[in-house]
């Protein structure tokens, strides 16, 4: 599988804190990928970094072979990266069909094109498309805020622990549409300090521990790898 993602020789120091130390990682079309770690092992701080929104230097940091290393955030938005925070973050006053036009391209078409496609991956959206986001349950408001980066093209989603804090039925249909969307060609690099729970969804992992990658394999290696529960102890 070629790389849409390929990161070499990351460095991120949000703060001023090396928080990511000589990050290397690929993210394929089609890929969920699994970020773990425990809190404060650095997950956050490399999607930032992968987003242009924490002070970072790489090696490389190519999408689709364009090095994005300099791109400020709009420009990795308009590559096709979209980003979702941890803790949903949606605009409690704007309706979620709002939302998603306040979040497309300047062409009109081509924003209600993406509407629709980040629409599709959360048939549960679609009767409450007009109700003010603050009306939304927890687990709606989490969808709203995947779709929301759904809108720059799906090329690539950064997803912060878009798991955590939802009921276990909302948690399914939210990873079913992740895999939903990586079925329709988008690769998704996921953050989440439960590996029993994102590595289920996910085709690989990789595992963060005091700003270093540690572990990578397959999701089914991790998922086996004995030496897993102590690696996800402490920062
Ligand atoms: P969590 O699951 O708690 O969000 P995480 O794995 O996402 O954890 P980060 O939030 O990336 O971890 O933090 C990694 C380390 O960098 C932590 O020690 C954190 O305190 C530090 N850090 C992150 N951002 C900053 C900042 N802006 N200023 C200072 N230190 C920071």
């Amino acid at each position: 599988m070629t790389a849409l993602l390929d990161v070499d020789g990351l460095d991120a120091t949000p703060g001023g804190v090396a928080a990511v130390v000589d990050a290397g990682l690929t993210v394929a079309s089609g890929e969920v990928v699994a970020l773990l770690g425990a809190n404060g092992a650095g997950k956050t701080s490399l999607l930032r970094a992968l987003m242009g929104l924490a002070p970072a230097t790489a090696r490389r940091l190519d999408l689709d072979g364009a090095d994005l290393r300099t791109a400020s955030p709009e420009a990795r938005a308009r590559a096709g990266i979209g980003w979702c925070p941890e803790g949903r973050r949606v605009f409690p006053g704007l309706s979620a069909a709002e939302t998603l036009d306040a979040a497309g391209p300047p062409d009109r078409a081509e924003r209600r094109r993406r509407a629709a496609a980040a629409l599709a991956l959360f048939p549960d959206l679609v009767p409450h498309r007009d109700r003010p986001a603050w009306q939304l349950s927890g687990g709606q408001q989490q969808m709203l805020a995947i779709a929301r980066a759904a809108m720059t093209g799906t090329r690539l989603l950064l997803l912060d622990e878009p798991l955590q804090g939802l009921a276990p039925q909302v948690a399914t249909v939210v990873a079913a549409a992740i895999r939903r969307a990586a079925s329709a060609g988008a690769g998704v690099l996921l953050a989440d300090p439960s590996p029993a729970r994102a590595l289920a969804i996910a085709d690989r992992g990789l595992l963060l521990q005091s700003g270093r990658i540690v572990r990578t394999g397959s999701a089914a290696t991790l998922a086996a790898d004995p030496t897993l529960p102590s690696l996800l102890v402490g920062g």
